[in-house]
């Protein structure tokens, strides 16, 4: 696995691979601290695809000011080892400087609307940084397909919308949402909890697999549904909601009644850690 630190080095990398012929670019765009979840995709793009990079980059600008941009898990020996073990060619580590030439607040992306909407009602700027980072990525790596995870659904329909307004040439790949035996979805903020939150944590998934129960039995509109989620977490007070929603996932509107397309979303803290979960219903 070649590790490339400039954009220069990676535009030359694809350039070559593309001038080659005959070859399909998968990109894996990532913020490091490698687990499972990542491992699925970097293996999603390495079955679909000739060459496969996996980018790592905790990217500054998707961090409100008092978020946990300072102290976000880094990794990087361990993250090499992981990206290679799947069988990743390139792992692209820019710095800020390369990434961000101009300093991080000059040229951005913003996709009104789906930006305010979910994780981006409570991160104001969350999604303009993940539209600009990832308009970045796939504008210098130019890749046929890009692999993104579920686990983070507003991501992929803010990064989907953005695709298509920019006339970018990437397909956007979804993967399912990995989770621990017990439920709980991978994430690197998994790291910052107690083994005492990490039981709490659970009532996220409890909550989504309830509500997929209920939506199995024929239940449809949204008050009831997310009504149904109060209760699981109710029966755990440590943990602090911070959104139940039904939404359509390609627009992220919320919707009265579950149908095909529909995403259930939850957010919610658990002592100081932001936590997301979700599913598609119906
Ligand atoms: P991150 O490093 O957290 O920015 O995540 C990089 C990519 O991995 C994103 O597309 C995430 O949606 C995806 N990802 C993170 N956690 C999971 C998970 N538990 N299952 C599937 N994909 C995931």
């Amino acid at each position: 696995m070649q590790i490339l630190r400039t954009v220069a080095e990676l535009r030359r990398w694809s350039r070559t691979l593309r001038a080659a012929g005959g070859n399909t670019l998968g990109l894996v765009p990532t913020m490091g601290a490698l687990h499972a979840g990542h491992a699925s995709l970097i293996r999603a793009a390495r079955a679909s695809c000739t060459q496969v990079a996996v980018s790592l980059f905790v990217n500054p600008t998707q961090f409100g000011p008092n978020e946990d941009y300072a102290r976000y898990p880094r990794a990087f020996e361990a993250d090499c080892a992981r990206a290679a073990a799947e069988g990743a060619d390139v792992l692209f580590a820019p710095t800020i400087e390369e990434i961000y030439p101009n300093g991080p607040d000059a040229t951005f992306v913003e996709v009104p609307r789906l930006s305010d909407r979910l994780d981006g009602q409570s991160r104001p700027g969350h999604f303009r940084g993940v539209a600009t980072i990832v308009a970045k990525l796939l504008t210098a790596a130019e890749p046929d397909r890009a692999f993104f995870g579920q686990k983070d659904a507003a991501q992929v329909a803010v990064v989907r919308r953005m695709i298509g307004d920019l006339l970018l040439a990437t397909e956007i790949v979804v993967c399912p949402i990995v989770r621990d035996a017990d439920g709980l979805a991978l994430s690197s903020r998994n790291a910052y909890l107690t083994p005492a939150q990490r039981g709490q944590a659970l009532t996220l998934s409890r909550a989504v697999r309830h509500v997929e129960s209920l939506v199995a039995q024929g239940e449809r509109r949204a008050s009831i549904l997310i009504a149904a989620a109060q209760v699981v977490f109710a029966m755990e007070p440590e943990v602090r909601i911070e959104t139940i929603a039904l939404v359509d996932a390609a627009t992220l509107e919320p919707v009265d009644t579950a149908a095909p397309g529909t995403l259930f979303a939850l957010a919610a803290w658990v002592g100081s850690t932001r936590l997301i979960d979700n599913a598609i219903l119906c």
